[in-house]
């Protein structure tokens, strides 16, 4: 069985909704959808005026938001007897939210009012595919959609609480389930962050050992570089699950990063697809590798570099785990390092606790900081003994200062750090280099 999910833009209004309908029936599937497009982002913004304690805030945007539930119903429905379940539906949940304007708000509230966008889009899409006489059922995330006590999700529950949902529901001919939403390991409603309907179609395609993953966008799929940004791009057909995994981390946005590790480990391809054109070849994530070719150039903007510079770090055991623990310590992940002899860089992207960082770090060596950097991460197959790739790349780059370079770190991929200024002229002239001769 395939696995299939549709983003928020791809079920963002009535049509879309039929559209994707239309893209779902026939063979057996289960599909995943997000919420419609926009909606998340009012739900974080009820929160955010509930947390504040201004419930009138709140209630202004929850009553927008129904009303914009409600004109789809319209639209979408045929007849009044589905119109009326849709209402009822859309009552219900935005009844549940209402709820939440007259008490104490702590995230426990929060995160039951951010699951409301999936359970809202789910609903209608499967009320629809009812009404036109399709034997579709709901497969309720929040009853095998699990994370354990570190947040990481629960392969084990998730797989044997889905087999037997879907068991349940043997006689179904199509299985609609919310992503993002999920339970915590005290089974309270929790999310697997933002973007995190990606992930739950993994799980579920690990979970069911599917034969496709498919990420349905209204992109034709990963590009070979940022089309916003630079002239004569093309979409990548094949990529090895790690090309996609550095892509999606450095900055692609066509699929969310922590989608990658389920289906890799589980050896499960993830077609990437456009609603808006659904017969393009899109593309195939898997675990086989184009030989001799470099696929890709992605970019990461705000990015921080951080030097340290040490006498001690010469012949010093302990230097680069004393560096890495300050690090750690104020919950700062590192993207890249260089070493030398005499002193490390890395850097950051979340900026947080950067003074205190820095203020540490100051124990060990001279640090200097450069903020406003940019990752650019160039990906294939950039296996070592190839000779010639690395040299194209840095060639492709002579005339633009680089700060770090990273190599050797995976079988995939180069990164280059350049100023945020010379991103734009730094990809196209990887584009050019790479790509368009
Ligand atoms: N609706 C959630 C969000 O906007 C999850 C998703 O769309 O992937 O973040
Ligand atoms: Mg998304």
């Amino acid at each position: 069985m395939k696995v299939l999910k549709f983003g928020g833009t791809s079920v963002g209004s009535a049509q879309r909704m039929k559209d994707v309908a239309k893209l779902i029936t026939g063979e057996r599937k289960i599909v995943v959808l997000s919420a419609m497009s926009g909606t998340t982002n009012s739900l974080v913004e009820i929160s955010d005026y509930l947390y504040k304690k201004n419930p009138d805030g709140a209630n202004e945007i929850i009553n927008k938001l129904a009303m914009k539930y409600y004109d789809h119903v319209e639209e979408l429905y045929a007849t009044e007897e589905y119109k009326q379940k849709a209402k009822e539906h859309i009552k219900s949940i935005f009844d549940l939210i209402r709820t939440f304007t007259k008490d104490l708000f702590t995230l426990f509230e929060e995160r039951i009012v951010l699951a409301q966008g999936e359970l809202l889009s789910t609903g209608m899409v499967n009320l629809y595919l009812n009404e036109c006489g399709v034997n579709s059922v709901q497969i309720p995330a929040l009853d095998y959609m699990r994370t354990d006590k570190n947040a990481e999700p629960d392969p084990v529950y998730i797989k044997e609480k889905l087999l037997k949902l879907l068991d349940q529901q043997k006689d179904a001919d199509l299985y609609i389930t919310q992503g993002y939403i999920c339970r915590n390991a005290y089974a309270e409603i929790d999310n697997l962050q933002r973007g995190g309907s990606d992930y739950t179609a993994s799980l579920v395609g690990a979970a069911i050992n599917a034969e496709e993953i498919q990420i349905w966008t209204d992109i034709d799929g990963m590009h070979n570089n940022d089309p916003r940004i630079v002239d004569k791009t093309s979409p990548v057909r094949n990529l090895h699950f790690e090309e996609a995994a550095e892509l999606a981390y450095f900055g692609a946005k066509i699929l969310h990063p922590t989608c990658i590790l389920p289906a890799k480990l589980n050896n499960i391809p993830v077609r990437l697809l456009n609603t808006i054109e659904p017969k393009a070849p899109g593309t195939l994530i898997s675990n086989a590798t184009e030989k001799g070719l470099i696929k890709a150039v992605a970019a990461k903007e705000n990015i921080t570099a951080i030097k340290i510079k040490s006498g001690r770090m010469l012949l010093a055991t302990g230097f680069l785990r004393k560096v890495f623990e300050i690090f750690e310590n104020y919950q700062t992940p590192i993207d890249m390092v260089t070493t030398s002899e005499v002193g490390v860089s890395v850097t950051i992207d979340n900026r947080k606790h950067l003074e205190e960082i820095v203020d540490d770090l100051k124990k060990f060596g001279t640090v200097t900081v450069d903020p406003d950097m940019v990752i650019i991460c160039v990906v294939g197959d950039l296996e070592w003994e190839n000779v010639g790739f690395e040299a194209k790349i840095v060639h492709s780059l002579k005339d633009v200062p680089v700060r770090m370079i990273s190599y050797g770190g995976s079988n995939y991929n180069v990164s280059l750090l350049v100023k945020a200024e010379d991103k734009k002229r730094a990809l196209q002239a990887l584009s050019d280099h790479l790509f368009n001769n």
